[in-house]
């Protein structure tokens, strides 16, 4: 069984306090499929051009990410971000979206995909999200991200996909603009009365909390000695998270999920997303090891017991 993971497949500009990179691989799927690569077999959904590199279709491939959900436009130039980071890299400024390929971003899911039963939404335009969700045939469990710009421009879209999902996952500022409440406790119940049954608000190095109805778990971030770059680290918290529930075959019963399993899952996602800032873009990847993601998952362990 697999996860099916939909967004942007990209290249990124990055410039941080510790050095300045002005293109490499980047793009949400690509984080999520990566971190969830660990723990569950991924299937990516995406549109790139044909600039778009053998040594970086190869990074996938060589994680056992299925790539034949993965258009090439002939003559395409693949989406393109770049951004530049704050003296203590909390704030983060876009320089450049060239959407490209991307702007007429149309997801067809190939057969092989349609009966999976894990779904994994990333961030793009919410009616995309529920088409490729009315693609799925058997699909079990659905989880999903979004941005300020869909919250503001297609609010009502978005709350149409949101009620299909079992969670919803995104930081402070989303959850307070998506839910009109400053305080996080209000913000989130009001956002689980909009349909999902678990939300996950991340809170950048603070960590993140996980909701749903009557209960909640509030998970630190991880105490990095030292952040390269931040980009895609809320990605690939979201990689771990699913990517753990799907890897142990969870999914919702009667409308609820295991809250014991979500929690490790939240524990694993914010696992994933301190790794994602030790090197430059995807660059921690290339040999982080599933002994180092255990190594980690019980150091967050032994400094929470109480
Ligand atoms: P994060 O740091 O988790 O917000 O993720 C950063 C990644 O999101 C980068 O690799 C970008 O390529 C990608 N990205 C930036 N803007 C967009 C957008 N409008 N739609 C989809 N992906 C985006």
């Amino acid at each position: 069984m697999s996860l099916v993971v939909v967004g942007s497949v990209a290249y990124d500009g990055v410039e941080t306090p510790h050095g300045k990179v002005d293109r490499m691989l980047g793009g949400a799927a690509t984080y999520i499929s990566l971190a969830a690569s660990y723990f569950t077999p991924v299937k990516i959904v995406a549109v790139v051009g044909d600039d778009f590199a053998q040594a970086d279709v190869d990074l996938l491939a060589s994680r056992s990410i299925d790539l034949s959900g993965l258009e090439r436009i002939p003559g395409g130039k693949t989406f393109f971000w770049s951004g530049v980071y704050s003296a203590d890299m909390n704030d983060r400024t876009t320089l450049r979206t060239d959407l490209n390929v991307f702007a007429d971003f149309n997801p067809k899911l190939p057969p092989s995909y349609r009966s999976e039963p894990f779904l994994l939404l990333g961030n793009i335009q919410p009616a995309l999200q529920r088409s490729v969700r009315a693609q799925m045939t058997g699909v079990k469990f659905t989880g999903g991200d979004t941005m300020n710009l869909w919250i503001d421009i297609a609010r009502p879209e978005l709350l149409d996909a949101i009620r299909e999902w079992d969670f919803l996952l995104i930081n402070d500022s989303e959850a307070h603009l998506l839910s009109g409440e400053k305080n996080l406790r209000r913000a989130a119940a009001k956002i689980l009365e909009m349909g999902p049954t678990a939300l996950v608000i991340k809170r950048g190095e603070y960590g993140a909390v996980l909701f749903s109805k009557g209960s909640h778990f509030v998970a630190p971030g991880y105490l990095l000695e030292e952040v390269f770059d931040p980009t895609g680290a809320g990605d690939c918290f979201a990689g771990g998270f699913f990517g753990y529930l799907a890897g142990k075959g969870i999914e919702p019963k009667s409308g609820s999920i295991d809250f014991a399993e979500m929690r490790r899952a939240v524990i694993y996602g914010s696992v994933m997303g301190s790794f994602c800032c030790e090197k430059f873009g995807v660059d921690r990847f290339r040999d982080l090891t599933r002994e180092e993601i255990e190594a980690r998952y019980r150091e967050f362990q032994a400094c929470t017991a109480f």
